[in-house]
């Protein structure tokens, strides 16, 4: 087993990745804030978690996963008041939906997943044990972190807290580094809000202190790894950091992964500048999730990832090299035989891929590692010189990099059918959620998928067999309605969305 290299933002450096436990990993993740669908930011960032596990296990490791859902906060409330539905009716809905698109996205599934509201007995322990050991009181209801008691504060978003002032406080759950103050952990109850009856008073849980109970809960007081965007470094995982360690007294997490953003065209995405894509929105743009997969995994985890829809038509266009490549090791017909040098191809393929994946994860050099196999596969195919025997090794150096980048099987049709999201099938459960603007959210695919398109192809080539040309433009023309531009080859049509 190679040994994973890792950069671990507490230590500012990348570091040999050692478990507390000789076989088995344990991991938390942020999981997603369900107000609404999930971008593919959130989308960037689960990716790159699912890479990370597929890759532990792939190493032989046990991985235990914790991920969990933040169902309570002010997003959740303002835009479940809007609804008009309650907050947990309102968040199991988005939850579904995540859960479907994790699905679309081949996510493996977090050992446990767990909702904070469901949470909320043990946040109210760990608060009591907080205000015990004198680094929580309360305000107005409200209670609060006792920043300048914890004397490690910082040490993970190395900030400095030279300009804190005792007793100053904060109320918002994000806020920035020039604002260090005294965190909230428990919110006195609002009107109109939902809130908790508990010995801390009526109120509902600060977001830091979800993820320090929900960790520690199932993975212990001291785990191996907790990750997220680099958004989540400062104020909430330095604020975890130190609910926890002020609680147990002990190291909370030994190794912090955190990925870099995802951005649109160069711009940070946001609501006005109408650039925030969810899943569904590409998915109704005709493009396919294991494409997105494959461009959201491209690109190493610590470097920003520049999201176009050129990106994403190449990022397709390389995804069915390999998948051409692994249809013709499978269906062609090859001489008798095995050469030596081709063998030596596949174990190097395979061995470079490996190598990229443990030197902190990085997905482009495994990426070049594979396209560089399949290019001299695809030379000898062509040449007549790649043999019956040397199937094998090649069949298994690409079976093993799809343990990790799981884009090989062509399933999307077959997922959204499953989950009711091509034209005319679509759920009805989801697509009636309200939401926030207003706007309904429009979950059916728009324009024409892959197949519809060929298949209206393969017509057109019909009715020209059979010199019906009229017909055949006509079909040219629906094409061309639907977006969809034909160009004729001496091969047959091809065709490209416009
Ligand atoms: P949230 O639902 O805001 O709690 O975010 C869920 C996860 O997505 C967190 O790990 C965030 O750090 C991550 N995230 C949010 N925006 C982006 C982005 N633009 N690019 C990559 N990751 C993001
Ligand atoms: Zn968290």
């Amino acid at each position: 087993m190679m040994t994973l290299r890792i950069y671990n933002t507490l230590a500012g450096r990348v570091e040999d990745f050692q478990p507390i436990e000789d076989k088995k990993v344990r991991i938390y993740t942020c999981g997603l804030t369900v107000y609404g669908y999930a971008h593919i930011g959130n989308y960037r960032t689960f990716v790159f978690q699912d890479v990370l596990r597929r890759f532990l296990r792939y190493q032989g490791y046990e991985v235990v996963q914790v991920m969990n859902l933040t169902d309570v906060d002010d997003k959740t409330i303002r835009n479940a008041k809007a609804a008009g539905l309650s907050l947990r009716d309102y968040t199991d809905r988005y939850i579904e939906a995540f859960d479907i698109d994790r699905q679309l996205l081949s996510l493996e599934k977090p050992e446990i997943v767990v909702r904070a509201t469901d949470h909320i007995d043990d946040m109210v322990k760990l608060i009591q044990t907080l205000e015990q050991k004198g680094y929580a009181y309360k305000r107005e209801g409200s209670y609060y972190f006792r920043v300048e008691k914890f004397s490690d504060y910082g040490k993970l978003s190395k900030i400095d807290l030279s300009g804190i002032r005792a007793g100053v406080r904060v109320d918002a759950d994000e806020y920035d580094k020039a604002n260090v103050r005294d965190f909230v952990l428990w919110k006195a109850a609002k009107e109109g809000e939902p809130f908790w009856d508990t010995p801390l008073g009526p109120g509902r849980p600060g977001w830091h202190i979800e993820c320090s109970v929900m960790s520690m809960k199932y993975l212990g007081e001291t785990f191996d790894i907790h990750s997220g965007g680099v958004d989540l470094v400062f104020p909430h995982h330095e604020n975890e950091i130190a609910q926890s360690e002020a609680a147990t007294g002990k190291p909370f997490v030994r190794y912090w992964l955190h990925g870099e953003h995802l951005v649109v065209n160069g711009e940070k995405m946001s609501k006005s500048l109408g650039n925030v894509y969810t899943l569904r929105d590409l998915i109704a743009k005709g493009f396919r999730p294991t494409a997105i997969r494959y461009l959201l995994a491209s690109v190493p985890y610590r470097s920003i990832l520049n999201f176009t829809f050129e990106g994403l038509q190449q990022a397709r266009h390389s995804m069915e090299r390999l998948r051409n490549f692994h249809y013709r090791l499978t269906k062609e017909a090859f001489p008798a035989g095995k050469s030596e040098d081709l063998e030596q191809v596949a174990a190097s393929g395979r061995r470079s891929f490996e190598e990229a994946l443990a030197d902190n994860l990085n997905t482009a050099e495994a990426l070049a590692a594979i396209f560089e196999m399949v290019r001299e596969g695809n030379t000898a195919m062509d040449q007549g010189k790649f043999f019956d025997g040397n199937r094998e090794a090649f069949l298994d150096t690409l079976g093993r990099w799809d343990q990790i980048f799981a884009v090989l099987e062509d399933n999307d049709q077959a997922k959204l059918r499953q989950f009711g999201l091509v034209k005319g099938e679509q759920k009805v459960s989801l697509e009636e959620v309200p939401v926030p603007n207003g706007e309904a959210k429009k979950m059916l695919v728009e324009t024409l998928n892959d197949e519809e398109i060929e298949k209206r192809i393969a017509e057109r080539e019909e009715a020209r067999r059979g010199r019906d040309f009229k017909h055949a433009d006509q079909i040219r023309n629906d094409l061309l309605k639907s977006g969809i531009l034909l160009e004729d080859t001496k091969a047959g049509a091809r065709w490209k969305r416009m």
